[in-house]
């Protein structure tokens, strides 16, 4: 766990060492994992699952493998649990046109939360669209924490699904989702958890939370872009239809009727991203090898810092400030529009996001059109916060 096993923090933007400060809209990856995809290329490539040949199996043993070493991290019962997607909004489309779909109706109700991604709003009002059920909100209040309070009399007779976020990408907020599976679980409400920005900063335990559902996006813990998963209880995943049709999702196939294949294959059909998966599983056995608190401890200090030195900028604002946070800060500066703000930061070496994150809602309850953010992983260092602050004066003066 160090910052020269990521090659990519070495370039230099506009001649000056890059400080990459994006690290939610996706990490950067660890030679592990370009090593893992790089061998599969050079040394395995074949198709999986399907030849007889010598190679065919090398590259499904590297395949399965990835699919074990995500079980291990997010201490999944089984590996046959995961299910391997491009990544949250797959695994989150996935859940809600096989297992919600099947069992909603018009009049049902599906209850997602203020702070949700884009990916985790769509895919519900998509199926609301398709089958007459409406869309409720669990709310936050102004610091970005949820209001769990609200939620038990949010669920009626009528919900059928609840989906929510873990942590937040524009807001850093972590939600109690222990908490929140137990309140929906007494009233039988299945709960999906959408963990594409937890997954690299703290430790998950699908057991634990005992929510339904859990999804992964690999390129934000360090993995290839194009590939994640989803972890599903076994009951659910047995009884739920298939999502895509195609080779390997069966068993058995005539005109008249098809078998489908067991769990997981049944929901892989296709080709996979084979060598994203293998980046994936290389992924996972870094952080394991790392350790997830040793990760957690070290973004959590430069949170700390960075909000510290933050709040001390004149005319900043942090948008966002849950006690519980993972390494994401939100925040406006009064006079300098955030795109303004990026670019300036971009000719410094700095990247920064700008803009609603793609969580449009969150954003609006602060009566702000864009923010910018700065998101950490443990490869950063105080002296790219400090070099960061110095360059944020730098542009406030350019505008006052
Ligand atoms: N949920 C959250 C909280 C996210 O931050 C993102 C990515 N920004 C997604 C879902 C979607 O992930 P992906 O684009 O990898 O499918």
């Amino acid at each position: 766990m160090k910052r020269t096993d990521f090659p990519c923090l070495d370039v230099k933007v506009h001649n000056k060492p890059l400080v990459y400060f994006d690290n939610a809209a996706t990490a950067q990856r660890p030679q592990s994992v370009i090593d893992a995809v790089t061998n599969y290329y050079t040394k395995t490539n074949a198709n999986v699952h399907r030849g007889v040949h010598s190679l065919s199996g090398d590259a499904t043993d590297l395949f399965e493998q990835a699919r074990i070493s995500m079980a291990k991290l997010m201490n999944s019962p089984s590996d046959k649990n995961l299910i391997f997607t491009r990544g949250s909004t797959e695994g989150i489309n996935l859940v809600a046109q096989t297992f919600v779909r099947s069992r909603i109706q018009k009049g049902d109700e599906i209850i997602v939360s203020e702070m949700e991604h884009h990916s985790n709003i769509v895919p519900w009002q998509l199926l609301c669209e398709q089958t007459g059920a409406q869309l409720k909100v669990l709310p936050f209040n102004d610091n970005g924490e949820l209001q769990i309070e609200l939620l038990d009399a949010l669920i009626t007779d009528k919900t059928k699904f609840l989906a929510v976020v873990h942590a937040s990408n524009s807001l850093g907020t972590i939600n109690p989702i222990k908490q929140i599976v137990k309140i929906a679980h007494a009233k039988n409400v299945p709960v999906l958890v959408d963990g594409a920005q937890a997954m690299p900063h703290i430790k998950v335990d699908v057991q634990n939370l005992d929510c339904d559902f859990y999804t992964v996006s690999g390129h934000k813990m360090y993995a290839p872009t194009g590939i994640g998963v989803v972890y599903g209880k076994m009951e659910h995943l047995e009884a739920m239809p298939p999502y895509h049709g195609g080779g390997e999702m069966i068993s058995h196939v005539t005109f008249e009727k098809t078998i489908y294949n067991a769990v997981p294959a049944k929901f892989e059909a296709g080709t996979p991203n084979i060598a994203g998966a293998i980046g994936l599983g290389a992924a996972a056995d870094y952080i394991l090898k790392s350790g997830i608190e040793n990760i957690h401890q070290a973004d959590t200090e430069l949170l700390n810092y960075a909000t510290e030195r933050l709040l001390a900028v004149d005319g900043l604002k942090i948008i966002g400030t849950a006690s519980h946070k993972v390494s994401v800060i939100s925040f406006t500066l009064k006079g300098v529009h955030p795109h303004d703000l990026g670019t300036i930061l971009d000719h410094y070496g700095i990247a920064i996001r700008t803009g609603h994150h793609c969580t449009m809602p969150a954003i609006k309850h602060f009566g702000v059109p864009a923010t910018a953010r700065a998101s950490f992983a443990f490869y950063n260092t105080k002296a790219e916060i400090d070099y960061f602050i110095e360059s944020l004066d730098k542009a406030r003066e350019m505008f006052v």
